[in-house]
């Protein structure tokens, strides 16, 4: 198999756009693919600080990799959220990275700020794990990057978790979701800062195969707490789809932003976004979701 843009040895085939290539030009791939979706979908521009989520898996940690490489301002967030036996090997494996080059890294230690970790937290609000998780993760990226005066958060979500998100989505109609499914998601309120996923282009194979080549060390393990069996089936089911017809994957996610997108904003309206009466963060109720939570701690 020979590379389709050099001719040399190809080292990763790609079916979907009918490619191999070595490993240089499937570097220079990567980043091309990450280019293009910053300056088609207006994500962020040279200069702009850039707060990137990682939580010590492949796809942050590669997606910090590669917006330095890009010579993006970055600084990386690490939550440790204090689950027993997995939390502080993603710590350390995020700390190794940063420190290694010399990259600035804050880190929000759960146990230290809220007192308990997930795995004593999401028991005693009675949520599921991932529900309160998701609430407070979403709650310190904003907050870490307003205050920190950051311009956008990036987290690593690649092609195939957007894919198998969306098609969740759709198997419940869940309308809300469906308007907000998007590589990025504007600032609707002054201290609401702007999310993107600049690996929006990449699936999930291509994303291992960039830290593999860039010598990433990641933790490999999956959280201990997690739900993930039906966003794994979801997942399945499309890469079953995309070894019968590869490209079904790119085509389901691009087509929705394409032409669904638009289509469910429209029905979803705009939400009307006040201060939470305990913490100011921006909310549409008169306290927040994530304080609501912490009541019941
Ligand atoms: Fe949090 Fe669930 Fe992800 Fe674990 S799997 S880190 S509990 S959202
Ligand atoms: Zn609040």
């Amino acid at each position: 198999m020979r590379c389709t843009r050099c001719g040399g040895k190809a080292w990763i085939d790609l079916r979907r756009h009918n490619a191999a290539y070595c490993d240089g030009c499937f570097l220079r791939y990567v980043e091309e693919q990450v280019t293009r979706a910053l300056r088609k979908e207006g994500m962020f521009a040279l200069g702009d600080r850039v707060l990137v989520a990682v939580s010590g898996g492949k796809d942050s940690l590669a997606l910090w990799d590669l917006l330095q490489r890009l010579g993006h301002r970055t600084a990386g967030l690490h939550l440790d959220l204090g689950i027993e036996g997995y939390s502080s090997l993603s710590r350390r494996k995020v700390e190794a990275f940063a420190a290694a080059r010399g990259l600035e890294l804050i880190v929000v230690d759960y146990r230290e700020r809220l007192g308990v970790g997930i795995d004593q937290l999401y028991r005693r609000v009675r949520r599921t794990p991932c529900s309160a998780c998701g609430l407070s993760k979403r709650y310190f990226f904003n907050a870490v990057a307003h205050e920190g005066g950051f311009d956008v958060v990036a987290t690593g979500h690649n092609l195939d978790d957007e894919a198998a998100s969306l098609l969740g989505n759709l198997l419940h109609w869940k309308t809300g979701y469906l308007a907000h499914q998007s590589p990025v998601l504007e600032s609707p309120h002054p201290r609401m800062v702007k999310k993107v996923k600049p690996l929006f282009r990449l699936t999930e194979r291509e994303t291992a195969a960039y830290a593999l080549l860039r010598g990433i060390d990641y933790v490999v393990e999956e959280c201990p707490l997690a739900e993930g069996a039906r966003s794994l089936l979801y997942k399945e089911v499309l890469n079953r789809l995309e070894q019968h017809s590869p490209g079904a994957k790119h085509n389901f996610l691009f087509g929705y932003l394409d032409v669904g997108r638009a289509a469910f904003r429209e029905v979803e309206g705009t939400v009307d976004l006040r201060d939470c009466e305990r913490c100011g963060q921006p909310t549409t109720g008169a306290v927040c979701a994530f304080c609501r939570m912490m009541e019941l701690l």
